[in-house]
C-alpha cells in the first residue's frame, strides 16, 4: 500500500473519539454519488458491528437515494434529515468539502460535539474538528477502507459492495489520471470478497429510464462549441415531462465531455429548486476546480461544479469569465 499522507496521531484520534461515542452520526454531501453514499454505508456496517448506535443520511430537502445506488446494502441505516439527532456527540462526513454541501445536515454539524470529515476534495478547506483528507486520494472510499481496518473491521461482500461503488465512480471505472497501483490493490482486495462487478457496474451505468433517452436528447440538440468549451443544458421543463428525477442526468457530463475539440464541458442541470447545478470537466489543462471554487463551489482539477442562481445566459457568462482567468 502507498504511504498515507494522514499523520497516524490523527488516525489515532479519530479511533478515540469513536471509541468513547455510543452513538455515532454518520453523514455524506446531498445529492450523494457512489463515493459519498457508498463511504458512508461502508462505515455505518463496520460501526454496527462494533455494537455502536448508527444513524447516517444526507441533507437533501427531497431525501430519497438516487435510483442507480439503490441496490448498495445497508440502507436500513439511513434517516431522513428531520430524523437525525439535533445535537450529535459525534458526527463522521464523508466526500463533502465544504460544510455547505452538507445541506439541511450542516446545523446538526454546527452543534455536534465532534465532527470527522473523511475526504479528497484538494478545496477541503478542513472543516470540522479533525480532518481525515488526502487530496491525493482517488476517493473518499480509500480513506472509508483504511478506516474500516484500523477500527478492527474486515472486508465482507456488503462493505466490499460499498466502497467498490465508491471507488469505481470516482475513478471513472479506473480511468482517470487519479488511478494508482492502490487504487488498483484496492479493488483487487474488494472483488476478492466475491463481487459481482458485472452486475454493479450495471446498477450503475447501463439502466436508465426512457425518458432519460428523451431527455438526453433535448441537452445534445442545445450543445454549443466556442472556443474549446462545450457546453449544454437541461431544465426542470425537459425532466418533467417524462417524470425524470434530478440525479438521472448525472451521466450527461460524460457524453458532452468526450468531445474532441473542447478542453472543457460543462452541463447545467435545473435541480427541483429551479437552481442550476454546474457540472464541469477538464481534460487536464484546466483546472475547473478552481474555477468552480471561485464561484462558489468546488471539486477536483479534472471534475468540478457549483449552484447558480442566474439565467444559463448569464451562468455561462460568468463561467466564461473565471475560465479567461486561468487559461
Ligand atoms: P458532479 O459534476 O456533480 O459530478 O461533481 C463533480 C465534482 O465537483 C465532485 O467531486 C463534487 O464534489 C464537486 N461539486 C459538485 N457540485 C459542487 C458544489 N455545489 N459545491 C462544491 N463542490 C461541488
Ligand atoms: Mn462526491
Ligand atoms: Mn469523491
Amino acid at each position: 500500500m502507498e504511504s498515507c499522507p494522514i499523520p497516524d496521531s490523527q488516525w489515532e484520534r479519530a479511533l478515540e473519539l469513536i471509541g468513547r461515542a455510543d452513538e455515532v452520526a454518520l453523514a455524506c454531501h446531498v445529492t450523494p454519488d457512489g463515493d459519498a453514499l457508498g463511504s458512508m454505508l461502508a462505515v455505518a456496517f463496520t460501526l454496527r458491528r462494533m455494537g455502536k448506535r448508527v444513524v447516517a443520511s444526507f441533507g437533501d430537502r427531497h431525501f430519497v437515494v438516487p435510483r442507480l445506488l439503490r441496490f448498495l446494502p445497508g440502507q436500513d441505516m439511513l434517516v431522513a434529515p428531520e430524523d437525525y439527532p439535533a445535537e450529535p456527540e459525534l458526527m463522521i462526513v464523508f466526500d463533502a468539502s465544504t460544510f455547505e454541501r452538507l445541506g439541511l445536515l450542516c446545523s446538526n454539524a454546527a452543534t455536534a460535539r465532534e465532527v470527522i470529515v473523511v475526504d479528497h476534495h484538494p478545496s477541503n478547506g478542513g472543516f470540522g474538528t479533525l480532518g481525515l483528507i488526502d487530496a491525493k486520494a482517488a476517493a473518499t472510499a480509500m480513506l472509508a477502507e483504511q478506516l474500516v481496518y484500523r477500527l478492527g473491521g474486515r472486508l465482507d461482500r456488503d462493505i466490499a459492495t460499498c466502497l467498490y461503488a465508491g471507488l469505481v465512480t470516482d475513478t471513472g471505472s479506473f480511468r482517470h489520471s487519479s488511478v494508482t497501483p492502490a487504487v488498483h490493490q484496492m479493488a483487487a482486495r474488494l472483488v476478492a470478497t466475491g463481487l459481482r462487478t458485472d452486475e454493479i457496474a450495471r446498477e450503475l451505468w447501463d439502466r436508465s429510464p426512457f425518458g432519460y433517452l428523451k431527455v438526453l436528447a433535448a441537452a445534445l440538440d442545445r450543445v454549443t462549441l466556442e472556443d474549446g468549451l462545450v457546453s449544454t443544458y437541461v431544465t426542470r421543463v425537459d425532466r418533467a415531462a417524462y417524470g425524470l428525477p434530478y440525479a438521472e442526468l448525472e451521466g450527461i457530463i460524460d457524453i458532452v465531455r468526450r468531445t474532441d475539440e473542447a478542453e472543457v464541458a460543462v452541463v447545467l442541470k435545473e435541480d427541483d429548486q429551479g437552481d442550476w447545478q454546474v457540472s464541469t470537466r477538464s481534460k487536464g489543462r484546466v483546472d475547473v476546480g478552481s474555477v468552480c471554487a471561485a464561484l462558489g463551489g468546488g471539486g477536483h482539477h479534472n471534475a468540478a461544479g457549483y449552484t447558480s442562481h442566474d439565467s444559463v445566459e448569464e451562468t455561462m457568462a460568468k463561467f466564461r469569465r473565471e475560465l479567461r482567468k486561468v487559461c
